[in-house]
């Protein structure tokens, strides 16, 4: 079971966490628990660094270190009082550590990859020790354990981290002689390299953590708790009559994360489906509610689209030339060039002409993009390369899609009836989602419209 931010938030939310622990385990379940920073933690983690690293003036460590120590041991007296003291010591011994670090960060005005994994990986090892501590306050045994420590090896990508499969031995022998009487903590969002340094694994990493720790002790369920009843047909902060899933595929759940659906991480699906483990979503605010099943089987829906999602921070590139007409290699030159610079392409449509690519890419590889994509402007490949930031990509997603004719013409008749305009379309070839552009500030309106156009706020038949 894994718990996001808000779910170890504050006190309250601690104490509703461990009861629904408690309560699992009072049923005769082993559970290991995964733990997410307190809400808000990591991007001020990440905050403090970037400006340790980079203000002239003194930058406000020591107030900040404060900040976070009044929070956490307010948090811990709160949940688990009669161990204040003891792991209120161990919480002072990390934030003197951090203190250390960040002071040097300002004062060589350097954060490399390895420093800054290293800080922001500090939220989880904070909270994990006040979850820990909650649990045992009830009278079920537990430990915290760092990513490390719980075995999680991974690659170097610093920021974004692969987990490599040793760990799942590793994790093995760790984690589960602690599940016999009680229920470790483990800090999702870190891991190490086998040489020891710490590494992190993305933005919302910690989901992937639980499904690293579940295929690792071969357990029967993932569950990740947030803070709403599941799955739903799109975003619950954009749009209001969103509906829950109640079952979505593993290749369906994919595509949703990938394409922005937050509720979970990317890369939590793949270590389940290897195991063709069931992966639960479920709200620790509501915990009666059933909540989102992930499975392999696909539940074809007369309905056939089940969710729309969007991505907001990315760019469009646009790669125009009559020179690409007709000639072999220019794609593989540019894709190249992207690869080589470590850059994701997200979206990708060619003109039939050719004499046009257009992709998407993350906002943050922009300036880098445009550089690598110099080359072949210069070298006359291409004549010109622009770009356009104000751009969302939008996908609809459901398996039903596959095979079933229609769908496209309904998704941009919408549009086009509602004024939005349409700036570059891809399908994949899964046929699984039809992903398009629109401008920033048409993003929302599309969104409505799609999910008007399939209905998606009603409850819909099996087929
Ligand atoms: P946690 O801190 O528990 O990991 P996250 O904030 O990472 O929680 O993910 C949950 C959030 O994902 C929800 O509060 C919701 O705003 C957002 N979200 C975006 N798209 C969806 C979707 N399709 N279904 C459910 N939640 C979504
Ligand atoms: N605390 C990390 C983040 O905010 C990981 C997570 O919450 O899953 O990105
Ligand atoms: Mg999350």
């Amino acid at each position: 079971m894994k718990f996001g931010g808000t779910s170890v938030g504050d006190a309250g939310a601690i104490g509703r966490t461990v009861d629904i622990l408690a309560r699992y385990h009072a049923e005769g379940h082993e559970v290991a628990v995964v733990v997410s920073a307190m809400s808000g933690v990591t991007d001020q983690l990440h905050a403090i660094a970037a400006e340790a690293e980079s203000s002239v003036e003194e930058p406000p460590i020591a107030a900040f270190i404060q900040a976070l120590r009044a929070k956490h041991l307010k948090t811990l007296e709160a949940a688990a009082p009669g161990q204040a003291e003891e792991v209120g010591a161990v919480i002072n011994e990390r934030l003197v550590n951090l203190e250390h670090i960040l002071t040097a960060v300002h004062a060589l005005h350097e954060l490399t990859q390895r420093s800054k994994d290293y800080i922001v990986s500090y939220g989880e090892r904070l909270s994990a020790l006040i979850l820990s501590a909650a649990i045992r306050e009830r009278g079920i045994p537990s430990t915290a354990l760092d990513g490390c420590e719980a075995g999680i090896l991974t690659t170097s990508k610093h920021g974004d981290a692969l987990v490599l499969p040793q760990s799942d031995p590793r994790i093995h022998s760790r984690v589960v002689p602690l599940l016999m009487d009680g229920m470790p903590v483990i800090t999702g969002y870190m891991g190490c390299t086998p040489e020891g340094i710490v590494t992190t694994l993305g933005r919302s990493g910690s989901d992937y953590s639980a499904a690293i720790v579940g295929r690792a002790i071969d357990a029967d369920e993932i569950w990740i708790w947030t803070d709403v009843d599941g799955v739903m047909t799109s975003d619950p902060k954009i749009i209001a009559d969103v509906r829950v899933l109640p079952y979505v595929s593993y290749r369906e759940a994919m595509e949703l994360s990938y394409f922005g659906a937050k509720v979970l991480h990317p890369k939590t699906i793949e270590p389940a489906m290897e195991k063709d483990t069931i992966v639960r979503v479920k709200n620790t605010f509501n915990p009666d509610s059933p909540g989102t099943v992930v499975r392999r089987q696909e539940q074809k829906e007369k309905r056939v689209v089940k969710a729309i999602t969007h991505i907001a921070r990315v760019a469009l590139v646009n790669i125009n030339g009559v020179q690409m007409i007709g000639r072999p290699g220019v794609a593989r030159e540019i894709f190249t060039a992207l690869g080589d610079a470590g850059i994701n392409v997200m979206m990708i449509s060619q003109a039939s002409s050719q004499a046009n690519i257009s992709l998407i890419i993350e906002e943050n590889d922009l300036p880098l993009a445009l550089e690598v994509l110099s080359a072949p402007v210069k070298s006359g490949l291409v004549r010109e390369v622009t770009s356009d930031r104000n751009v969302v990509a939008i996908a609809v997603i459901g398996a039903g899609m596959a095979g079933t004719p229609g769908i496209s013409g309904r998704i941009f008749t919408a549009l086009g009836q509602a004024g939005v305009n349409v700036m570059m379309i891809s399908q994949g070839s899964s046929e699984v989602n039809v992903s398009f552009v629109v401008r920033q500030d048409e993003s929302r309106k599309a969104l409505q419209v799609l999910h008007d156009e399939f209905r998606l706020s009603e409850e819909c038949k099996d087929e």
